[in-house]
């Protein structure tokens, strides 16, 4: 009984090695790959804050007009005067 439990153990050591070699190499394995994609994409243009003048991505500011913000809030101050 108690080899058998030592047998089993080693099992499941070989396909754990097996499993992190192959996330190592990059196969088998779908999320690395996605992420690696996600990377690979432009980079997003960076926006000044009319208000503060803090820079954020485009996809993130709050547009006014021809203005831009970088929050809701600075949007409502609107440009320092
Ligand atoms: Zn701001």
């Amino acid at each position: 009984m108690r080899n058998l439990l030592i047998f089993l153990l080693v099992l499941v050591g070989i396909w754990w090695v097996r499993r992190a070699l192959a996330r190592l190499q990059g196969r088998g394995d779908g999320s690395t790959r996605a992420e690696g994609e996600a990377g690979r994409g432009e980079p997003e243009r960076m926006i000044g804050c009319a208000r503060c003048g803090l820079h954020v991505p485009e996809s993130e500011a709050v547009r006014e007009g021809d203005a831009f913000y970088c929050s809701e809030e600075h949007r409502r101050l609107g440009v320092e005067r």
